[in-house]
């Protein structure tokens, strides 16, 4: 066990009580060094220089060093050394002078080769030297008879050995866990027990090793390297397991502690805290704005923006706190021992004070900001579970408000405990079937035949009834349902056009893109497969993508219509009129279809302003670049009017129809006539028509 509290070596600063310990220990050790060293006097050292079988054991040593056992938790290149056999074999066989002396030297040469700081290096050879001292102590004191240099153990005097053992690794565990604990600021009990289990499997094979390494070094030192086989093959097990224990408990990405791991600290810690009367802090931490990087510079410039931010966290709280990344760009920091709130704001806005630092990456600079939630236990909740859940609430109060970092507050809660159990309802409701599609008819403007069907998400609450969209398309965009989300729409809409098909009803149908659905990368994918389930030809469907999302992130969405493009479905920027999308944008796009959105349509009868003016000219020329133009929201006769005239080839609204359950829509279309069947598709439908570029000679069937 190597001394874990200085991977970072730096060291302690000078007068603390760890560094007074460090320093004891260090003189105590160099003392015994020292002692032990007279005792071998100078002409046993130079016969001993000159034999082979110390040099060989010296070589197993230094090896041994660099190949330390690292147990879960601990940091690599500081566990327990493989040269444990060979240190405490030169103990029994030669005693401690020996021992202690070629110890000392593999640990410095060991040290200095890894890299560690000198501070470490003594300390982990004063250490070393104490154990084996008290092992050494124990052999003498149990067999004071037969004790001689050098000696080779019995079978019968296998028990001293094994209280030697015991003895070098309880010295060893206390000196190292003593440092740990005065370094994490945790109970010497709590930290003693911590992976006591696996630390006295790992020591005791070592340790056990060392009478049969007397023994073949007896017989010939040749015997010696062969160790280095058993124990390379006990390395690695216990490498890959404690790999497989890494993996489960850390966040590939990042390298820090995941979900499941925070779990099992906190609970631990809020333990401790309800014994000892203490605090446990629990602090979420969610990127402003991430996303935007993400979608814009690609994933592998996110990826390496949430290392750069694990790093800046991982350095801004003490040791013993925990920094976990719980997947996307949200982060959690767990304090153990926290005095109150106060103390855990002071953290939180040194974390963000770590972030404000510009990244720089491929060239450009990032400022990062962060939202922080911070709850507390006991105060603010009993358990880990509300802990997570308040100060989740915490964290959206934070982002909502723009200030950054709040603790949880009551008060702020009504609002944030309904968003979280509209998520989970909805989340339940997306399992349970909940999610119903509704239709609303879109028709011909010139013979008033319907030429389409747009789909729209309605969601039976279990209490609340039927819910319009805007009330959880929100919570949809914001939470991790939304694939979920998009494959239910798509599987039930395209189950419904299959089930009409059958009946002879072809329209197209129109299903609504949200932005962070249009940017999944999964997309493509999905829409291709559920089409290929349902026997649907990709022609038959029709995808809306909102002005809105076109314009957050031209960039991004612009490549994600294109993917589309390519499934062969038709495709409809929804919205139009609604932010500020140019047209000049609009031309750049693989579109067949352009909804104008209520608000602009109502201007067409608007006489007050010259609205119309400009919305007749950006018909025409949405005509011109050879899309069609369905204007949204018509409820009078003189709208519909309207529209037509200016050139609007299909329209919906209420005064046509509104939406209709599913089971509605084959009366409605009969009730229409003819027209509703293949023949009037045949006819009208614009998405059969492909997309023809800007450069092409004028607009493509229009009607
Ligand atoms: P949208 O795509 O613009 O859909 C048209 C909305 O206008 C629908 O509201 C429709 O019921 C309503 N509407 C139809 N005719 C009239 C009318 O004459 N007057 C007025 N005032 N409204 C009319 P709905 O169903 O509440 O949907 C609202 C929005 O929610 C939709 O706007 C769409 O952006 C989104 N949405 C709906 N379903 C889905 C879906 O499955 N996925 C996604 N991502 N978004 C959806
Ligand atoms: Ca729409
Ligand atoms: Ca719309």
């Amino acid at each position: 066990m190597k001394d874990p509290i200085s991977t970072r070596d730096i060291g302690p600063r000078a007068g603390t009580p760890l560094w007074l310990y460090m320093a004891s220990t260090m003189l105590a050790g160099l003392g015994l060094l020292v002692f032990a060293s007279l005792e071998l006097g100078l002409a046993q050292l130079q016969s001993l220089v000159s034999e082979p079988l110390l040099w060989v054991l010296l070589c197993m040593i230094v090896l041994g060093e660099l190949r330390p056992i690292s147990m879960p938790g601990q940091p690599p290149n500081s566990g327990t050394p493989t040269s444990l056999p060979f240190s405490f074999a030169v103990v029994l066989f030669f005693g401690l002078p020996v021992a202690a002396l070629l110890q000392a030297v593999a640990t410095g040469v060991g040290g200095f080769v890894s890299g560690h700081a000198g501070h470490r290096i003594a300390f982990n050879a004063a250490q070393y030297t104490l154990s084996l001292g008290v092992a050494d102590a124990v052999l003498r004191l149990a067999l004071p008879f037969v004790m001689g240099v050098p000696w080779m153990p019995e079978g019968g005097e296998l028990v001293a050995v094994a209280l030697a053992g015991a003895a070098y690794f309880a010295v060893n565990r206390v000196l190292v866990m003593c440092a740990v604990a005065m370094h994490e600021r945790a109970p010497l009990a709590q930290v003693m027990v911590k992976g006591l289990g696996q630390q006295v499997y790992v020591n005791g094979v070592l340790l056990s090793l060392a009478p049969l390494v007397v023994t073949a070094m007896t017989h010939s030192v040749l015997y010696v390297p062969l160790f280095a086989v058993p124990l390379g093959a006990f390395y690695t097990s216990v490498l890959l397991s404690v790999k497989r224990d890494h993996q489960a408990n850390h966040d590939e990405l990042t390298g820090l502690a995941n979900r499941a791991c925070l779990t099992v600290r906190a609970r631990q810690d809020i333990g401790h805290a309800q014994q000892r009367g203490s605090r446990v802090g629990l602090l979420l931490l969610d990127l402003d704005r991430f996303k935007e990087v993400n979608d814009t510079l690609g994933h592998p410039t996110g990826d390496r923006l949430l290392q750069t931010v694990a790093q800046r966290l991982t350095h801004s709280v003490r040791p013993g706190d925990l920094v976990a990344r719980l997947g996307g760009d949200e982060f959690a920091v767990l304090l153990p021992k926290v005095r109150d709130t106060a103390s855990a704001r002071e953290v939180a806005a040194r974390l963000r004070d770590a972030l404000a630092e510009p990244v720089r990456l491929d060239g450009l600079d990032f400022d990062l900001e962060a939202s922080i939630g911070i709850a507390l236990f006991p105060c603010d909740a009993p358990d880990f579970e509300l802990l997570m859940q308040r100060a989740d609430v915490a964290m959206y109060v934070a982002k909502s408000a723009r200030t950054g970092v709040e603790s949880y507050d009551p008060g702020k809660d009504r609002n944030s405990t309904a968003r979280l159990s509209l998520f989970s309802e909805l989340r339940r409701g997306l399992t349970e079937g909940a999610l119903e599609m509704y239709y609303q008819p879109k028709v011909c403007l010139s013979d008033g035949h319907p030429v389409g069907l747009e789909a729209l998400a309605r969601w039976r609450h279990p209490t609340r009834g039927l819910l319009t969209p805007d009330e959880f398309i929100p919570v949809v965009q914001q939470s991790n349902l939304f694939r979920a989300f998009t494959g239910q729409v798509l599987d039930t809409t395209l189950a419904r056009v299959a089930e009409w098909r059958q009946g002879g009803i072809d329209l197209p149908v129109s299903v609504n893109l949200s932005m962070r659905e249009l940017l999944d990368p999964a997309l493509p994918g999905t829409v291709n497969a559920a089409l290929r389930e349902h026997g649907v030809p990709p022609e038959q469907l029709v995808l809306e993508i909102g002005e809105q999302a076109l314009i957050t992130d031209t960039q991004a969405a612009t490549a994600a219509v294109r993917a589309l493009r390519g499934l062969g479905v038709g495709l409809a920027l929804d919205d139009f009129g609604t932010g500020h999308f140019t047209l000049a944008q609009l031309a750049g796009l693989p579109l067949d279809e352009v909804k104008i959105h209520e608000s602009f349509t109502a201007r067409l009868t608007d006489d007050s302003d010259n609205g119309h003016t400009v919305v007749r000219a950006a018909i025409a020329l949405v005509r011109a670049l050879g899309m069609s133009a369905t204007a949204e929201g018509v409820q009078t006769r003189e709208l519909a009017r309207a529209a037509e005239d200016t050139g609007c080839h299909a329209a919906q609204g209420h005064y046509f129809s509104p939406a209709l359950a599913a089971r509605d829509v084959p009366g409605w279309l009969g009730g229409r006539g003819r027209g509703a069947l293949a023949g009037a598709f045949a006819r009208h439908s614009f998405a059969r028509r492909r997309f023809v570029p800007r450069s092409a000679s004028g607009p493509v069937a229009e009607p």
